[in-house]
């Protein structure tokens, strides 16, 4: 098969994945063979690439947010048959077994493994993985579009359930990229009378139109002081200084999420009685369980989600990456296996 594979860590504009042949993996017991069709590409690539976020293994094939079709079944899997279009997700595995798995939060599982970074992801013609870490994909959405749901939709879902957010209030989304334009779209649903104020990088004018067009109340810049205080805010940013601007126009009692493995420069010093007295809070949202990608998804497909897709080929893996930290991605990138079937 096909694959674009990261050998060492490197800047991405160093252009490093490189695309190989390898044989097509073995399903083993209760795991699936999955032909991949489509698999987004997510920022968490760029901070594998670059050593913020290293992998567990090289070489290793990126990719995290994949749709696909069920090619082979494992010894005793059982839950799909050939055909069946299924997605898999950051989550690849976990234990089960301890506290956190226990209490629901295996996202928080130590033995975790993650897609894509652990194991062998998306960014291939095939790839495997447990039966049990697999969803099925709504009918609406084609594979392209499915793609983004999985990662940027999935912890988007997760950090707006994170941040309390409630109708009738004011919900501020700190960049605007593949997952702040899916939480626009379930905030709107879930709360018809909230008002959303979206803050992108200066210049980022085709961000900001995206942003109006998906119904932002306000779209500014970062730093900019909006018209209403933020009862909720989620930082989608790969910086530190939004997590200061937006803890200085939060509301009092008001919650910031934030939604990122890894920040590339530092938060800046907090003044204590200007950014977290009066109750404000932060907290970070770390990976996604199962139950987060099972209530997503249907729920993805009733509102319903319209993802902006850029599509790429699998051999352009490396220019949609630096689109990606260039903030240039309209959207979500996707890369599509299909000139290889
Ligand atoms: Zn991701
Ligand atoms: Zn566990």
């Amino acid at each position: 098969m096909k694959a674009m594979v990261l050998e060492k860590i490197l800047p991405v504009k160093e252009r490093p994945l490189k695309l190989v042949d390898l044989p097509v993996p073995t399903p083993g017991s209760k795991q699936i063979l999955v032909k991949v069709s489509a698999c987004g590409v997510c920022h968490t690539e760029l901070d594998e690439i670059e050593g913020r976020l290293s992998p567990l293994k090289f070489p290793i094939i990126l990719g995290h947010e994949i749709v696909g079709r069920v090619e082979r079944l494992g010894d005793t899997a059982s839950k799909f048959k050939k055909g069946d279009r299924v997605g898999i997700a950051w989550i690849n595995w976990a234990c089960g077994k301890c506290s956190f798995c226990l209490k629901g939060e295996e996202n928080l599982c130590d033995k975790a493994r993650w897609t894509g970074k652990d194991v062998d992801g998306g960014y291939a013609q095939y790839t495997v993985i447990s039966e049990d870490f697999a969803y099925p994909i709504p009918k609406r959405f084609t594979d392209l579009e499915a793609a983004p749901l999985l990662c940027a939709g999935v912890i988007g879902y997760r950090a707006l359930r994170l941040s309390g957010m409630e109708d009738n209030q004011v919900l501020g989304l700190y960049g605007f990229g593949a997952s702040a334009h899916i939480v626009i779209q379930i905030a709107k649903y879930k709360f018809p009378n909230c008002h959303v104020f979206v803050f992108t990088r200066p210049g980022q004018k085709e961000h900001q139109s995206l942003a109006k067009r998906l119904g932002a109340d306000w779209v500014g810049t970062t730093g900019d002081t909006p018209p209403e205080k933020l009862n909720s805010a989620i930082d989608f940013t790969p910086v530190g200084v939004p997590v200061r601007e937006a803890l200085r126009v939060l509301e009092k009692g008001g919650r910031l999420v934030i939604n990122a493995i890894r920040k590339e420069t530092p938060i800046p010093e907090l003044d204590y009685s200007q950014h977290l007295w009066h109750e404000k809070e932060i907290k970070s949202v770390a990976n996604v369980t199962r139950k987060d990608a099972q209530e997503f998804l249907p729920l993805a497909a009733k509102i319903p989600i319209v993802p902006e897709v850029q599509e790429f080929k699998l051999e352009e893996a490396n220019e949609a990456l630096i689109l990606l930290k260039e903030g240039k991605m309209r959207g979500a990138g996707v890369l599509r296996m299909s000139a290889y079937q």
